[in-house]
């Protein structure tokens, strides 16, 4: 283990906190990939105070300024990128292409809301009065809080750090306990580029602790949450109760509808590139796919033959093609979701678990039930429930009769097609053609129904808008 691998909080710029929880790779039983503390409700308050003291005066100091910092943090990040890389995939298990392709989003992310240091803030507007010029400004919330999830260790903690810090607010991140290093370089690379003490504190622990701690308290005016739907909607009712502002990104059960006049061969990459890439661990990844009668032989067949494309090993290894599961947890509910539709009739066309390492290969269940479980609940793992529709209109009714709507997809060569399902299906992200997990870091990003918030999108620069209030000023002469 290098020194890096010790994860410790950031506190009004001091690195602190006894690092006294151990993280085991998931990939190498037994061995030990990195060290964090597990913090109080004490230690999440005098970060809390530390960000309430540091807000004005970043707030103050001049937009372009503070972009600056970020642009040099993400240059930072891209010198230190590999390192970072290898600590992503020791204590989350990915592989090392897929985890070099994460930093470099964090890296693109601190670049592209660092250049909108320069981008305008407003508009001016037309008055009725005469002498008056009407514009209006972004203010921002304050404090914020962060909760991040496990999957995306470095690339989510960016994609919410940097908006609200190029806004003018102070942040407190409260990282995933199963990968507490990943987020910490990305605020030690904040706080090497200059960033002033007290604007970004980072503090690890228990979701129950210190993201609870979080979520109440008054001084932090927004909670920005990314994880498990059950956690998300009991912060959704902790924020709305003391009427903070709340972003949430939680579960999907994504679904792909494979059409007759799709290429088979093409369909099986796009299906199995999101069902099976990142270990099937994101929450757009595809889970559900359902194909019309003209295709299924041609479309399982080479679906089956993809599958096995990935296999699951140690993320470290060059040749790996999928990483292990992220924890025995996570493995366990993967193995209850396939065994329990086995046992329901389903059929493992192909698939098989290695406990040992917690190697999950790609299963593809057929023969199961619109309403098994395995087809309506999130599994969070490389497991993809194929169905028959009868046709395009059955097949757009099964993708919508979901509690989720983070991303839906099509593969269809008929543009008619896929313009009707891109205005009919109930998802925050349509992909025609290409695979529901994968997103541009420019673009807005969310769901609805029990996948989002459905309010503030993230990413792009519709992100801002979450972390800004709007102003109005009359200004007369
Ligand atoms: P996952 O299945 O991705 O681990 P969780 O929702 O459990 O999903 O975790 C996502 C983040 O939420 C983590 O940082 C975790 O520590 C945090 N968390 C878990 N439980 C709570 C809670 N009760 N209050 C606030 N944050 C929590």
């Amino acid at each position: 283990m290098t020194n890096s691998a010790i994860a410790q909080n950031l506190i009004n710029g001091e690195w602190l906190g006894a690092a006294d929880t151990q993280r085991m790779n998931p990939a190498r039983p037994g061995k030990l990939a990195v060290v964090s503390p597990s913090s109080s409700a004490e230690t999440l308050d005098q970060a809390i105070s530390a960000a309430v003291d540091a807000q004005v005066g970043w707030a103050e100091m001049p937009m372009p300024a503070r972009g600056a910092i970020l642009i040099t943090a993400g240059n930072l990040l891209f010198e230190r990128k590999r390192a970072i890389a290898e600590d992503l995939v020791r204590e989350e298990g990915k592989t090392i292409a897929e985890a070099l392709g994460e930093v470099g989003r964090a890296i693109d992310v601190l670049r592209f809301f660092g250049s909108l240091g320069w981008a305008p803030t407003g508009e001016v507007l037309p008055s009725g009065t005469p002498d008056t010029t009407i514009y209006t400004r972004r203010e921002p919330l304050g404090v914020v809080g962060l909760i991040t999830p496990w999957n995306f260790p470095i690339a989510i903690p960016a994609w919410k750090t940097a908006p609200a810090l190029i806004s003018g607010n102070s942040v407190v991140l409260k990282p995933a306990e199963l990968t507490p290093m990943s987020a910490t370089h990305l605020a030690r690379a904040l706080a090497d580029a200059g960033l002033p003490a007290g604007v970004l504190n980072i503090v690890h622990g228990k979701g129950r602790i210190v993201g609870d701690a979080l979520a109440r308290d008054n001084r932090v005016a927004g909670l920005s949450f990314t994880g498990s739907t059950a956690v998300g909607l009991g912060l959704h009712q902790i924020l709305s109760e003391r009427r903070a502002r709340v972003q949430l990104e939680l579960g999907g059960k994504n679904g792909v509808l494979v059409l007759d006049d799709a290429d088979p061969r093409k369909a099986a990459k796009v299906v199995a590139a999101g069902g099976f890439g990142l270990t099937g661990q994101a929450c757009t990844a595809t889970s559900r796919v359902y194909y019309t009668p003209g295709i299924r032989q041609a479309f399982l067949d080479a679906l089956a033959e993809e599958a096995g494309n990935f296999a699951p090993g140690d993320g470290l290894e060059h040749d790996t093609k999928m990483g292990v599961v992220v924890s025995d947890n996570q493995f366990a509910q993967n193995q209850a979701a396939v065994n329990g539709a086995i046992g329901r009739g389903a059929t493992r066309l192909v698939g098989r678990h290695d406990e040992n390492g917690l190697r999950f290969s790609p299963t593809v269940l057929t023969d199961i039930a619109h309403d098994d479980a395995a087809v309506r609940e999130e599994i969070f793992g490389p497991v993809v429930a194929a169905l028959e529709v009868a046709d395009y209109e059955a097949g757009l009714a099964a993708i919508n009769d979901s509690r989720y709507g983070l991303t839906a997809g099509i593969c269809t060569d008929s543009l008619a097609t896929s313009t009707d399902f891109a205005r009919r299906a109930q998802a925050g992200v349509i992909k025609v053609n290409r695979p529901t997990s994968g997103l541009d870091l420019n673009v807005p990003f969310g769901g609805v129904k029990d996948s989002s918030t459905n309010t503030f999108r993230e990413q792009g620069r519709t992100a801002l808008d979450f972390f800004t209030w709007g102003k109005t000023v009359y200004t007369g002469i």
